[in-house]
């Protein structure tokens, strides 16, 4: 048994309404027959996801993204497909038979890396716990005020300074070389030979929201460059979809609705140590769409804690725009000149801190203060300067109520008239939102390059075994060009001669190696001008015939003229003959 059975993942989506579970994550409103709702995938601000509770499947016409219920639990959770099961599974009281791994390649080396990795941190904090306090890391931490509980809770670690520490430990309990180095924890060297990645350095494990170790981070305890060596991508770690700290921290941040977003991960640290539980770090410069949405889930507010040195850069709070995007409230609080999260509660422990956090400013006050102080807002010029930067702030603000406010405030701030603040808002509007909804359209062109002939035919038959019936008698599969939509007919035309049934979830888990769910789910769910049935399989079935038969003759002259240029007169021949056959016969 390698992959869990089809009758069980039937089974269980028998027992779970779609409806349902995805109402669990967003809110949807009933449309005709279907379900609505803005898309938890894309950013957009009229509703393109659809729900079909006939089909059990989802689809959002703005980012192509669609599938059935495992599907959308995969995506959103951002878990691979066998947790998506497992999850569903549990809800709907279905039992699982043991899942071997060995059977599954893909979730068989995730499942290991996971492991490999846990096996990892073990050995860098065993190595940190063991040596001697007056050692330079143990100084080093000790510097930096960390104490045990929170080294432990954080499994800080050491990687000590030889090639091949961790290659030989993880070698010696079985593990293999090639396995390792999947899991980013060594690189190849010359002659193709292995060496530890991290050495002579502090070790930060990163962890998922599932508390599993996903990759590492490393620092020097010195000013050697670069400060920094974090893993690479791997099958468990993509750049950009983590936060650092959130396992530990989404409590905290669930309890006090919001998060303190720091830069390192030693802020984070230090924050959890005096008590701010709620602090995370992202894991790079700036923030990702990614992390903004997995962060939502927990809070819709966000404290930026910004270090002196960063807090006057335009260019990080121009990053914070994104958040606002997003529908997240933004506040930032600057500390002190010459401190950091870190040095600072050190400094004035935590009392200080929370003032500090409690005069965090809005993003909007934050960022016309440094506008102010950078230009003079009494001339013209620099007031339509510091409304345009404003503006491109204030119109990513999603709340009606927030954004009138705040344009009253800038034109007060300013002494202009609201409605020219409303007049420019306007201009800005209409430039910007073409550039998100292109931005957004990831995977569209999948779908694009079908014949539209080849896609209503498509659809016709998922709807009705009688059209499959039909078209089996007309088509083969290689009749059809493109490569999803050809498998998906020699499903069909399988589901056909077993004289089955067609249920598009069922189908979408077993085609799930060979079509994206997302491809089907478009197939079926798009708004295509269907009146006569009959007439239209016809003239499709026409359609693709016609189709494939000039394609053919074009191919047959391409490879005639260069017959014909390189004086092969047999092939030419050949070919002419092979033309002129095409041509006789109609279709
Ligand atoms: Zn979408």
């Amino acid at each position: 048994m390698g992959k869990i059975p089809e009758n069980i993942l039937n089974e269980i989506q028998d027992k779970c309404d779609i409806v349902e579970i995805i109402s669990g994550y967003i809110s949807l409103k009933p449309a005709g027959r279907n379900f609505k709702a803005c898309c938890p995938f894309h950013h957009e601000k009229t509703p393109s996801f659809v729900v079909s509770p006939d089909k059990q499947i989802y689809h959002c016409f703005g980012c192509n993204s669609g599938g059935n219920v495992f599907n959308f639990i995969k995506e959103y959770e951002k878990m691979d497909f066998i947790d998506a099961v497992k999850m569903l599974a549990e809800k709907t009281g279905v039992k699982l038979p043991e899942y071997r791994k060995s059977d599954d390649q893909d979730a068989s080396i995730v499942s290991t890396i996971y492991s490999v990795n846990d096996v990892a941190a073990n050995y860098y904090s065993n190595i940190l716990e063991k040596i001697s306090p007056s050692s330079e890391p143990r100084k080093y931490i000790l510097k930096r005020g960390l104490d045990a509980a929170i080294i432990k809770k954080f499994r800080l670690g050491f990687a000590d300074s030889s090639w091949k520490g961790l290659l030989d430990y993880l070698a010696s309990r079985g593990i293999k070389q090639d396995t390792i180095f999947q899991a980013g924890l060594v690189t190849k060297g010359k002659e193709n030979s292995y060496y530890d990645l991290f050495r002579n350095r502090i070790v930060f494990p990163i962890f998922d929201v599932r508390d599993r170790v996903i990759g590492f981070g490393a620092r020097v305890m010195d000013e050697t460059l670069p400060k920094y060596i974090n893993s690479p991508e791997t099958a468990v770690y993509k750049k950009g979809q983590h936060l650092y700290g959130l396992n530990i921290a989404k409590a905290g941040i669930k309890e006090r609705n919001f998060a303190i977003i720091t830069e390192g991960y030693l802020d984070v640290m230090t924050c959890h140590q005096y008590g701010a539980n709620n602090a995370i770090a992202s894991l790079g410069t700036a923030l990702t769409t990614d992390q903004v949405r997995l962060l939502k889930r927990y809070t819709h507010n966000v404290v930026m804690l910004y270090d002196s040195d960063q807090a006057g850069e335009m260019a990080s709070i121009r990053g914070l725009d994104l958040l606002l995007e997003e529908g997240m409230n933004v506040k930032i609080a600057a500390l002190e000149k010459g401190h950091d999260p870190d040095s600072f509660l050190r400094k004035f422990g935590k009392e200080k801190f929370d003032v500090a956090i409690k005069r965090s400013k809005s993003l909007f006050t934050y960022k016309l203060d440094i506008l102010n102080a950078r230009f003079d807002s009494k001339e013209p010029e620099s007031k339509a300067e510091i409304i345009k930067e404003m503006l491109s702030t204030i119109h990513r603000v999603k709340n009606a109520i927030v954004k009138a406010e705040y344009i009253k405030l800038l034109s007060q701030e300013l002494s202009v008239k609201e409605d020219a603040v409303w007049e420019e808002l306007k201009k800005i509007k209409t430039h910007s939102d073409r550039r998100t909804e292109s931005g957004d359209r990831r995977n569209i062109c999948q779908a694009v390059d079908m014949s539209p002939a080849e896609k209503i035919l498509a659809r016709l038959m998922l709807e009705d075994i009688n059209i499959v019936k039909i078209v089996r008698d007309e088509l083969k599969p290689s009749d059809f060009r493109n490569h999803d939509i050809r498998n998906i007919i020699e499903m069909l035309f399988s589901i056909d001669s077993q004289d089955g049934a067609i249920d598009i979830r069922r189908l979408m888990n077993s085609m799930s190696e060979s079509v994206p769910q997302n491809v089907i789910s478009r197939i079926v769910n798009e708004d295509m001008d269907i009146k006569d049935k009959e007439k239209n399989v016809c003239d499709c079935i026409m359609t693709i015939k016609k189709e494939n038969r000039s394609m053919l003759l074009k191919d047959i002259q391409n490879r005639l003229s260069v017959a014909q240029k390189s004086g092969y007169e047999e092939e030419e021949k050949k070919l002419l003959e092979e033309f002129n056959e095409l041509i006789k016969r109609r279709f």
